[in-house]
C-alpha cells in the first residue's frame, strides 16, 4: 500500500539546526507540532473521542510533552498503563480525564483514586483491590471494564465475565464504583485484513450485550488503537486509544503521519586507519581499505538496536556512513570513508528523511524489529529537546 498524506502538505518535521541541538551529548529533538497535527488528524478521524496513550515516556518521547501536546491537538483523554504514570501526569498539572490499566492487584489504587484516575478492571482480583480503595478513600471508583477479545493478554477471558460483571453491578448498586466504560483490544490491526478482527469486533460486541444483560450501561466504549482507527472505522465506538500514531507511526502502514523525532550524536573522535584494521568487540569488522572511523557516544544502552550493528546508519555531511563492528552499551563506530569529519561534528542518527538521514523505520528495518521499540528504547541518557514549528 502506498501512504497517503491525509496531514497536508507538512510532510516532514521542520528544518532542525543539530549543532544547536547538542551540546557535546547525544540529544532527541522532539517536534511537538508534528505531536500536535498527528492527535488532530485522529481527532478527526475518530470525532467521537481520542485518548492520547502517553504509556512508556510517551513512547520515548516524553509523557508529559507528548500529552500537552496531544491535548492542544483535541484529545480529551490519556492513557498510560502505570498509576505512576498517570500520577507523573497529574502532578505536571494536566487535568484531562485519565486511564491506568495494566496494574498488579497491590498497586497503589488510594493514590489513583485521590487524583481522579480511572481504572481498568481485568478481573475480580482487581475489582476487589479497587473497591476497598473506594471504601478507603472515600471516593468513588471509576472504572473501564477490561474485556479480553482475542489475545490471552490484558483483560478479562470470556469465561469469566458473567461472574465479573454480577461482582461488578453489586459493587456499582453499593456506591463505591462506578463503571465509566468497557474496553477491548485487538490483535491483529495492524492488517486491516485479518480475519481475526472481525472475530474481535464480534467477542466486543459480545462484551457489550454481556454487560447490559448485566444491567449495567457501558458508558464510554473503546476498542480501536492506531491502525484500526485509521483502517476501521467499524471498531471507533466512543473513543480511539492512540499511541504509536502521536508519534508518527502507523502499523499498518498505509497512512503517512508526520515523523516526531530526530536523534543527533556529535563525534567523539576521529581516526584514520590503514586496510586491515580490526574494529570493535570481537573484532566484529575489518577495514577492506585505509578509511577514517568515527566515535559516536551512544549504543545499546541509549537504544541503538545492537542487531543493527553491520547494518545501521547515520547522515554525516550529508553522506550515509555504516556502524562498523559491534554496536557498543554506550558507543558506535562509524566508516566516514575519506570525508575530513572532524571531532564535534554532529551526525543524524534518525529524523524525518528529508534530507536523506535514516527515518525510524529504516533502524526498525535494520533491527528487525517495528518502530515502535526503537523509539520507545531511546534511553534516559539522551537529552531531549522540544521544538514548535509555529
Ligand atoms: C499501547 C496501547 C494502546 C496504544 O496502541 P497504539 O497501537 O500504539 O496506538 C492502546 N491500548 C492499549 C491497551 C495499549 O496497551
Amino acid at each position: 500500500m502506498s501512504p497517503t498524506s491525509p496531514a497536508g502538505n507538512r510532510t516532514a518535521a521542520p528544518t532542525m539546526d543539530p549543532p544547536r541541538m547538542t551540546r557535546g551529548r547525544a540529544t532527541a529533538v522532539v517536534d511537538l507540532s508534528a505531536v500536535q497535527d498527528n492527535a488532530r488528524l485522529f481527532a478527526q478521524r475518530n470525532a467521537a473521542g481520542l485518548m492520547a496513550v502517553v504509556k512508556a515516556d510517551g513512547f520515548g518521547h516524553g509523557a508529559v510533552p507528548l500529552a500537552r501536546a496531544a491535548l492542544a491537538g483535541g484529545a480529551g483523554w490519556l492513557g498510560v498503563t502505570s498509576v505512576d504514570e498517570a500520577l507523573q501526569l497529574r502532578t505536571a498539572g494536566l487535568s484531562a480525564p485519565i486511564l491506568s490499566w495494566l496494574n498488579a492487584v497491590d498497586a497503589d489504587f488510594d493514590t489513583a483514586l485521590r487524583h481522579r484516575v480511572d481504572l481498568a478492571v481485568p478481573g475480580v482480583d482487581h475489582l476487589y483491590a479497587v473497591t476497598a480503595a473506594a471504601v478507603r478513600t472515600g471516593r468513588r471508583a471509576r472504572i473501564h471494564l477490561h474485556l479480553d477479545t482475542g489475545m490471552a493478554r490484558d483483560g478479562a477471558a470470556a469465561a469469566e465475565w458473567p461472574h465479573l460483571l454480577r461482582r461488578i453491578a453489586a459493587a456499582v448498586s453499593r456506591g463505591p464504583v462506578q463503571l465509566v466504560g468497557v474496553m477491548g483490544h485487538l490483535a491483529c490491526a495492524d492488517d486491516p485484513d485479518d480475519p481475526h478482527n472481525p472475530a474481535g469486533r464480534l467477542a466486543f460486541e459480545r462484551g457489550l450485550v454481556a454487560v447490559r444483560r448485566a444491567g449495567l450501561a457501558p458508558g464510554i466504549r473503546h476498542l480501536a488503537t492506531t491502525a484500526a482507527t485509521l483502517t476501521d472505522p467499524r471498531t471507533h465506538y466512543d473513543l480511539s486509544r492512540i499511541g504509536a500514531g502521536l508519534v508518527g507511526i502507523d502499523p499498518s502502514g498505509g497512512t503517512a503521519l508526520l515523523p516526531t523525532m530526530s536523534l543527533f550524536a556529535p563525534v567523539v573522535s576521529v581516526r584514520d586507519v590503514p586496510a586491515g584494521t580490526a574494529v570493535g568487540y570481537r573484532h566484529g569488522h575489518v577495514t577492506l581499505r585505509a578509511t577514517r572511523l568515527a566515535l559516536l557516544p551512544l549504543g545499546y544502552a541509549d537504544g541503538i538496536p545492537r542487531s543493527a550493528g553491520g547494518t545501521g546508519q547515520v547522515l554525516l555531511r550529508g553522506r550515509r556512513c555504516r556502524l562498523v563492528g559491534a554496536v557498543s552499551m554506550d558507543q558506535i563506530v562509524i566508516d566516514v570513508g575519506d570525508e575530513p569529519v572532524v571531532p564535534g561534528e554532529v551526525a543524524t542518527v534518525f529524523g524525518p528523511g528529508a534530507k536523506g538521514e535514516p527515518t525510524v523505520a529504516d533502524w526498525a528495518r535494520w533491527a528487525d524489529t517495528i518502530e515502535q521499540e526503537i523509539v520507545a528504547r531511546i534511553g534516559q541518557r539522551i537529552i531531549r529537546t522540544y521544538v514548535r514549528d509555529a
